[in-house]
């Protein structure tokens, strides 16, 4: 026989309990056995004044942004919406049926206030990451490094040439992130020629790096630990790679003084290869890089390079392969190399000078000063460990793949750089709680039903 559903949506009492309606397997059951906001209340206490009007509780607010930020809800009003009709959003939330949710429009002013003087985001990040390592997901061995950039809420139109005089301090342009911008100027100095500068976002960089054409955008920069894949710091920058390299010495930093934990080897691409950096992580820091080494040494036109002349560190020589001496002062350059110079005689009566220095009177090595440092990353890039950890640097680009996909965090809904540090923080705060989620409750049979 077939059955009529029953109007009976007027009723004015129900026997409901929001617990039971919330499957068992359900992602957000997972995150919330994780997360433990109990200290932040206290970490915003100095925040908030001891009269007037209640506040809206920011345990609240906060749950509600790991909501949006791991099921992808980019936006604040419609974040409100979704949390006022699902259930399990509400449960979460600690919302029962007939509590109000927020306004969207209090959600910006904690951000832009007290969310982001007291560094909210960054306590929650590293209370998540602080429950990741006692549930020993992370190893400590091996960090893996590397940068993706993530456009920024300012269309291409609202450039207008790098060399364009701009008085920002213009009281019409006085938006947060022309503020934050002019801040920046005034501790940093004079700012650098770009090729274009958002009049919306002064501070995101113009640039064209996955290809195609260019774009206003920030990088987000992530530590990650390589056992598990857990994101160990994060850190906001312009997108170009001479501060993406700073931002990990940052984070490596960070992390050690923070969680006393000090990698063994540190994972990343050619761009973190540079001498420098080589020489900060071996000689400083006594972590191993598996890092293909940046060497601009090597010769395409078929003359000799810097490979076929051997040194000896003992004698401070290079010796080259006609068996003559080249020799240094000692005396370091402002690119910090060391030149080793061949003498004039040796040179002039050399068979091998056309294959050698063909247009200098003699040959001239330069050596840099992290030399040693580099010979570390060659020798570590033939063993086998390296090969695994190249492997493992995928983790990495697996979680900004996941980021961008999932999370939709592929363009930024903040400005300035603050607003995208806020995004990147509560991203990989998100990434972190799923993968706990994911890894350490026991499976359901009916796991697929739960949200990926
Ligand atoms: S040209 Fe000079 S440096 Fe080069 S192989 Fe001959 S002697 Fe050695």
């Amino acid at each position: 026989m077939m059955g009529q559903q029953g109007g009976g949506q007027d009723r004015l009492f129900y026997s409901f309990n929001l617990e039971d309606h919330v499957p068992q397997n359900h992602l957000l059951r997972g995150i919330h056995r994780f997360l433990d906001l109990s200290e932040l209340r206290g970490h915003l206490a100095p925040f908030y004044s001891h009269t007037g009007r209640p506040s809206v509780d920011p345990e609240l607010m906060v749950r509600m942004l790991i909501v949006g930020y791991c099921f992808g809800i980019r936006s604040e009003r419609r974040l409100c919406e979704e949390v006022h009709l699902n259930l399990a959003y509400r449960w979460f939330c600690q919302l029962g049926l007939e509590d109000a949710v927020p306004d969207h429009s209090t959600f910006s002013k904690n951000r832009h206030g007290r969310f982001r003087e007291s560094e909210t985001f960054r306590h929650v990040f590293e209370t998540v990451l602080q429950r990741c390592m006692a549930e020993g997901l992370v190893g400590g061995e091996g960090f893996a490094v590397d940068a993706s950039v993530v456009k920024a809420d300012a269309s291409r139109a609202s450039g207008i040439p790098g060399e364009q005089t701009i008085d920002w301090r213009d009281s019409k342009r006085a938006t947060r992130a022309v503020r934050e911008y002019v801040e920046a100027l005034d501790d940093d100095g004079e700012a650098t020629t770009r090729k274009s500068v958002s009049l919306t976002d002064p501070a995101a960089s113009w640039t064209c790096a996955p290809g195609g054409p260019a774009f206003f955008a920030y990088s987000t920069n992530y530590l990650v630990d390589v056992q598990a894949g857990i994101v160990v710091d994060v850190e906001a920058t312009a997108a170009n790679r001479t501060e993406e390299v700073d931002a990990t010495k940052k984070m490596i930093e960070r992390v050690e003084e923070r969680f006393e934990v000090r990698p063994k080897q540190l994972i990343g691409d050619t761009a973190y290869g540079a001498a420098p950096m080589l020489g900060w992580l071996v000689q400083e820091k006594q972590i191993e890089p598996h890092i293909p080494v940046w060497d601009k040494a090597e010769r395409q036109d078929g003359t000799l390079s810097r490979s076929d002349f051997s040194f000896d560190a003992k004698k401070d020589r290079y010796t080259c392969p006609a068996g003559k001496h080249l020799q240094t002062t000692g005396r370091t350059t402002a690119d910090n190399t060391v030149l080793y110079r061949a003498s004039l005689y040796d040179c002039q009566g050399c068979a091998l000078k056309p294959k050698c220095c063909p247009n200098a009177p003699a040959r001239k090595i330069p050596r840099s000063v992290h030399e040693e440092s580099r010979d570390v990353a060659r020798a570590l890039s033939g063993t086998d460990a390296y090969r695994e950890s190249r492997k493992k640097r995928k983790r990495v680009e697996m979680l900004f793949a996941h980021l961008k996909r999932i999370l939709k965090l592929d363009r930024l809904r903040l400005r300035g750089l603050s607003g995208a540090r806020d995004e990147f923080l509560l991203a990989a705060t998100a990434q972190n709680l799923r993968r706990m989620a994911k890894w350490l409750v026991p499976r359901a049979p009916n796991w697929g039903l739960v949200p990926t």
